[in-house]
């Protein structure tokens, strides 16, 4: 089920990814493990690192 609540993600390298969403902050999380770590970060692990903003 979707969660419409706004959630930040503290990265392990010190970059805070804040998302107006579950789907926004999957997103842009992904997008800064691609970019930054040349990682691929999955749904489940990167809604396992969210909490509520
Ligand atoms: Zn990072």
């Amino acid at each position: 089920m979707a969660d419409d609540t706004a959630k930040i993600i503290e990265c392990p390298c010190g970059a805070i990814i804040e998302g107006s969403s579950d789907d926004d902050v999957v997103t842009k999380a992904q997008d800064h493990a691609k970019a930054t770590h040349d990682m691929e970060l999955s749904r489940d692990q990167a809604l396992s690192m969210a909490r509520p903003a």
